[in-house]
């Protein structure tokens, strides 16, 4: 695996590369796909450089429940909450996982077609 210094978000959550911030907490950044594919794109990352949800640990898994809540928090404030939203993590090849470090999606502002592509 890649180093963290290489980590395109690794350099987004340090503010090496720009990004347009959407909400950030101690452990927590949110900004704007740079390539959205709704109304609302969003990406959620931990501040800690994780690779994929495999790499989720018992010490770990609470920070995922708080980024469903900073999910949570921006789909209220871009008041989409009630219409719907979808979160989606993406993991290795076939979840068609680009960049190995995690975060969410959080997709909305158009309804979602289901089976996803
Ligand atoms: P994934 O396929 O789940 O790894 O998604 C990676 C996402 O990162 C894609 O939706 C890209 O559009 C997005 N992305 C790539 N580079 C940047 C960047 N510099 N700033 C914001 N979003 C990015
Ligand atoms: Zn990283």
């Amino acid at each position: 695996m890649r180093g963290v210094s290489e980590c395109l978000f690794c350099r987004i959550v340090a503010k090496a590369v720009p990004s347009k911030a959407v909400y950030e907490d101690g452990e927590i950044y949110a900004f704007e796909d740079i390539n959205p594919q709704a109304p609302v794109h969003v990406l959620l990352v931990p501040k800690q450089h994780l690779a994929h949800t495999l790499e989720v640990t018992d010490a770990s898994a609470p920070l995922l429940g708080r980024l469903v809540l900073a999910a949570n928090r921006i789909a209220r404030e871009r008041e989409v909450a009630e219409s719907g939203f979808r979160l989606v993590l993406n993991t290795n090849r076939d979840g068609g996982q680009l960049i190995f470090h995690l975060h969410a999606h959080l997709l909305a502002g158009r309804p979602m077609g289901w089976p996803p592509g």
